[in-house]
């Protein structure tokens, strides 16, 4: 039986061709990384995969970082901060794994939906075809079609770029990872060798009893993955000390790679923004290079070097409290904290992120906010915590301490100013209240018959106009700006008058439907609040605009009370 892959295949003259023979030159000089993991899962795969595709761009090569989940879930969307940590918005409106945020803050590439692929979603593409009738009554199986799907995602996510990553979710060994591993091994014969590298991130842990590192685990996951035809060609050993020569030396001989193509990841001793710098040290991006016969300059590591500089010796201290619920979670406001350092290395300030439990706020009182040079109450879900987070907002506004709210913190912006303020004691969002008399923030009319809860929000980057005259637009600097969103509710214009003479000015609005963005709260020093997440644009080698602006008065508040 002759089965159509979809995949190119090479022509006569070294072009590249689809199997109906279409000439598909694009992917002519492209080249491919593939980052598995092996022993246990949270090795920082995410990470490792993000500082290579850094180091690439640090050698002027065009790079893609992309994401392949094997969980049913179509996407994250609507998985538990418990099970997920944060959902990661692009652009497009995909709801994507946290580790995209890694590949966007760590390389200057803009990823797509096309970047972000869960088994969910190749299930339901094949299954959708199957009943539209395309496999023309044949059986569906895993092999061929689940995996040409696989393989079809690997060529469309990385159009137009020197380069492309693909980091693989799960661990070498999970079941459901196995038609994932099965389509790059076919991949790799597709491309040619020469094409494709695999790197597998692997732990190399320190046995107390024994008073040394095993490398047995590393062996046992390289062997798993050489039973489904996969010979990873760079191992990155994540450890906690130094693996040494001897450790070095068996594992190059029993995982069967190069030597020079053992690495290690040791845990960063004060950001993750030191990891690029640790790899380079080690060449790692030399040995990618050589093996896949890439044409680029020598690599210009300055850029990472800064930004280490200025978190290493920073010449202010800060400390700000981020109100939420879900504060205990490492993963949950990861965009988030990343972003006030990012906001932190702007104005050369080392920022304390304190973690507030807004639920503690509502029974214990204020004794934590005290002291805090900003406080921040990132977005969320739910009524768990809201009362906490108001009170956190008023304690900002009447001390006058810089506050910074992003999309449920806008809104919260809102509802304490309607009620302290404006005394409408009972404004709230029908969120939390749908029977409140001042729906101060609200559902829209195309919003309300949404019964689906996967998609359905208001998602994806969208326009603002910004308020001449507001900090924001000083922020920005510019007048129209683009801002990623996530949520169904929305500010009530039906207040915006009572708002804005009581002092509440909106800083920006949507040019196209009118929707307010952006609320300011006049004669404080920094109290803005924002419907959408600028914590998916920052970047540490260029901050957020707004982060840097909020860190900025939160460095004046602390020099003014010392
Ligand atoms: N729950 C709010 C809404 O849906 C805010 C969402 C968010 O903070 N992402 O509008």
């Amino acid at each position: 039986m002759k089965v159509q892959t979809g995949l190119p295949s090479r022509g006569p003259a070294g072009l590249i061709f689809f199997a109906e023979f279409t000439p598909c030159p694009t992917y002519f000089f492209m080249k491919y990384i593939f980052v598995t993991g092996g022993v246990i899962s949270s090795l920082g795969k995410g990470l490792t995969a993000a500082s290579l595709g850094a180091l690439l761009e640090c050698r002027g090569l065009k790079v893609r970082i992309q994401k392949f989940d094997p969980y049913l879930n179509v996407d994250p969307g609507t998985m538990s901060p418990y099970q997920h940590g944060e959902v990661y918005v692009l652009n497009d409106g995909a709801e994507t794994d946290l580790d995209l945020g890694h590949y966007e803050r760590f390389t200057s590439g803009v990823l797509s939906r096309l970047n972000s692929l869960s088994s969910g979603q190749v299930y339901e593409t094949v299954i959708q075809k199957e009943r539209r009738g395309d496999y023309l009554g044949k059986t569906v199986q895993v092999i061929p079609h689940i995996t040409n799907e696989i393989k079809d995602r690997i060529l469309k996510g990385g159009d137009g770029v020197d380069v492309l990553i693909t980091e693989i979710g799960g661990t070498t060994g999970d079941i459901e990872g196995l038609p994932f591993l099965e389509a790059l091994r076919q991949f790799q014969h597709d491309a040619g060798r020469e094409n494709v590298v695999f790197l597998h991130c692997t732990l190399v842990p320190f046995i107390k009893a024994a008073g040394e590192l095993k490398t047995k685990p590393s062996q046992q996951s390289v062997a798993k993955l050489r039973e489904i035809g996969i010979q990873p060609d760079l191992l990155v050993c994540r450890t906690d000390r130094p693996i040494g020569e001897e450790n070095r030396q068996k594992l190059s001989l029993y995982c069967n790679v190069g030597l020079d193509a053992v690495f290690e990841c040791r845990d960063v001793e004060h950001s993750i923004y030191e990891l690029p710098m640790q790899l380079a040290e080690q060449r790692i991006d030399d040995v990618v290079v050589k093996r896949l016969g890439l044409q680029c300059g020598p690599i210009d590591i300055a850029p990472w070097r800064e930004i280490v500089r200025r978190l290493l010796e920073p010449k202010y201290r800060v400390r700000v409290g981020v109100v939420g619920k879900y504060i205990e979670l490492q993963d949950a406001y990861k965009s988030v904290y990343e972003s006030i350092v990012h906001g932190g290395i702007a104005n050369e300030a080392a920022v304390e992120i304190v973690r507030i439990d807004a639920e503690d706020l509502e029974t214990k009182g204020t004794a934590q906010l005290e002291g805090l040079d900003g406080i921040l109450v990132p977005g969320g879900f739910g009524n768990r915590g809201i009362e906490g987070k108001i009170i956190a907002a008023r304690f900002a506004r009447e001390r006058k301490i810089p506050f910074y709210g992003l999309c449920l913190g806008m809104q919260i912006t809102v509802i304490e100013f309607a009620r302290h303020v404006l005394g409408l004691k009972e404004a709230h969002s029908t969120e939390f209240n749908p029977q409140t008399p001042d729906p101060v923030i609200h559902l829209m009319e195309s919003q309300k018959s949404v019964v689906t809860k996967g998609g359905t929000m208001r998602l994806g980057q969208f326009d603002c106009a910004l308020t001449p005259g507001s900090k924001s637009r000083a922020a920005y600097g510019q007048d129209l700006i683009q801002e990623r969103h996530r949520h169904r509710f929305e500010y009530n214009d039906a207040y915006r008058s009572k708002l804005e003479a009581a002092g509440l000015i909106v800083g920006g609005t949507n040019p196209q439907s009118g929707l307010v963005e952006i609320v300011e709260v006049q004669d404080h020093p920094f109290m803005v609040g924002v419907q959408y997440h600028p914590e998916f644009q920052s970047k540490p080698n260029r901050p957020h605009p707004l982060f840097a602006a909020f860190i900025k008065a939160a460095v004046v508040k602390s020099q003014s009370s010392c």
